[in-house]
């Protein structure tokens, strides 16, 4: 069986542009509007083509626990339970937001490992984006740019690394 890696993240935050980039595919709803992929998604990732591994596009997890957020949020949660490793996905824009925090919350109730990646850092200072989140306590700490392609490498050398 192929090693499992999770996206996880609140709505928004280009989970799906990074899970088409990896998996090279157009099969993760990409849309403006937050929460439009629902379902989870797998694809394979086969970037270094002598270890491919399987990559799990989440909904997006939303603050709340009622009704279709509530219902993708617990699919996300138990993506990153099954996985080997979790991508904690958030917007290097936007920066920490309440969701993020809530996320984290119980990211660390999971014995999954966690890598943080900040998405969207492109045209941004990229350190000063990295250094908003360094109060959530995550050791590994990767920017990238989903839609450009920037710091994809690194993310999968240091992937491969956990995998
Ligand atoms: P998801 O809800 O987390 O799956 O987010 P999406 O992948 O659907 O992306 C949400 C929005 O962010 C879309 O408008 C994307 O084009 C945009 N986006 C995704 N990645 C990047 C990025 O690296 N840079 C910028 N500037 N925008 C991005
Ligand atoms: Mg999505």
């Amino acid at each position: 069986m192929l090693p499992l890696v999770a996206l996880v993240g609140r709505p928004n935050v280009g989970k799906s542009t990074l899970f088409n980039v990896l998996t090279r595919s157009r099969d993760a709803l990409v849309h403006d509007e937050p929460g439009v992929t629902r379902d989870r998604n797998y694809g394979v990732c086969r970037l270094d083509p002598e270890r491919p591994f399987v990559l799990v596009d989440t909904g997006g997890i939303a603050g709340s626990e009622e009704g279709l957020a509530g219902a993708t949020a617990r699919q996300s949660r138990a993506a990153a339970e099954e996985a080997d490793l979790i991508l904690f996905v958030v917007d290097g824009r936007e920066g920490a937001s309440a969701i993020d925090d809530e996320i984290l919350s119980w990211l660390r109730k999971v014995d999954t490992p966690t890598f943080l990646v900040v998405n969207k850092v492109d045209g941004l200072d990229a350190q000063a984006a990295l250094a908003e989140f360094a109060r959530y306590g995550i050791k590994e700490v990767l920017g990238v740019s989903s839609a450009h392609k920037q710091g994809l490498d690194a993310l999968m050398a240091r992937t491969m690394a956990v995998l």
